[in-house]
């Protein structure tokens, strides 16, 4: 493989400029050439490529975002599109494609692998729902901007005698509420993987937890569960007579310099990503699996579904009152 590109596609995700570091140093001491292709699919359908040196992934490594810019490209969804793709990397002669992003990205990247240009996904997205990876690049970083934004939240909650409701990301997944939640202290925490009841799991534990003299709570929800989280607060302050304010922490949450985590993380699938493609393997996702850098088929990848166990979910609650 003389020549690879890579891109980064979906959702942005503090990180994914370790990657695109990893990837191009690596690459470029293996002997190939690297393209870097900017906003993702749209990128290479319309040939917005340039080459990439050792010196232009300088000092990107402690920066959020990514340096390559993202989008969501649906003319790539279409064969007009991929074949728009194919007949770029043909034109610059690019044999190989490494493509940071999320479940989407994958699709994506396996059919770019099915019709011949070998490309490897890298997990770069902070809601962390990659089924095939304990942690995706990124997520670390969000979780650790939810507990800072939610602690200056706190201090005033606290100082007012409030209560709080605090949205995160995570349409499909609650890894960020759960464990952002279970960090903060938070008296409930509603993901969209469990059931619940309002009555119960909101109201009541607030009533039985002032009983035991806490004056402020904090109840942290993910933006995909079944109801609208911010008429909760009216609801709460009619319920409870404690004055409650809701903020949605927003796009914050993509943001700011990457954590040690999620650089090392990044350093190592980018690094792993052209490992494989060195050797001519593409169709492949990297992950981390049990601490250790892995990979799997791009298809067998998105087959398959992580669920957030009960007793973890049962944590937050039992340690919150
Ligand atoms: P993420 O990668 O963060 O999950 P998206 O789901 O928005 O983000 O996907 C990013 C991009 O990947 C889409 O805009 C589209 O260009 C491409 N993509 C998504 N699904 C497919 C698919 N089934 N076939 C081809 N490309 C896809």
């Amino acid at each position: 493989m003389n020549t690879i590109a890579v891109l980064t596609s979906g959702g942005d995700a503090p990180g994914m400029n370790a990657a695109i570091r990893a990837v191009v140093r690596s690459a470029i001491e293996k002997g190939m050439r690297v393209m870097g292709v900017r906003r993702g699919f749209n990128g290479l359908m319309h040939g917005d490529i340039f080459e990439m040196t050792l010196r232009s992934v300088s000092n990107i490594i402690e920066r959020g975002g990514t340096i390559l810019y993202t989008a969501r490209c649906p003319e790539f969804r279409t064969e007009e599109g991929v074949q728009k793709a194919l007949n770029t990397c043909k034109y610059l002669g690019i044999d190989g494609l490494v493509v940071i992003g999320g479940d989407g990205s994958f699709r994506g990247a396996r059919e770019l692998s099915e019709h011949g240009l070998p490309t490897v996904g890298v997990p770069g997205t902070i809601d962390n729902d990659i089924a095939c990876c304990d942690r995706t690049i990124g997520y670390d970083t969000a979780m650790n901007t939810i507990v800072e934004m939610v602690d200056r939240l706190r201090d005033t909650s606290e100082s007012h005698d409030r209560c709080s409701v605090i949205e995160v990301m995570g349409r499909h997944a609650g890894y960020l509420a759960l464990n952002g939640g279970i960090a903060v202290g938070a008296t409930s925490v509603l993901i969209p993987e469990f059931e619940y009841d309002f009555e119960r799991d909101v109201i009541d534990r607030m009533k039985r937890t002032r009983r035991t003299g806490k004056k402020n709570f904090i109840i942290v929800a993910a933006e995909g569960i079944k109801d609208e989280i911010e008429p909760m607060a009216a609801v709460i302050e009619e319920a409870t007579g404690v004055e409650t304010r809701y903020t949605n922490l927003g796009h914050v949450q993509r943001g700011g310099s990457p954590t040690a985590c999620d650089r090392v993380l990044g350093s190592k699938m980018g690094y792993w990503a052209v490992e494989l493609l060195s050797q001519d393997i593409g169709n492949r996702v990297v992950a981390q699996k049990d601490g250790k850098i892995v990979d799997f088929d791009i298809f067998e990848a998105l087959s398959m579904e992580k669920h957030i166990e009960e007793r973890e979910y049962k944590v937050a609650y039992d340690i919150s009152i």
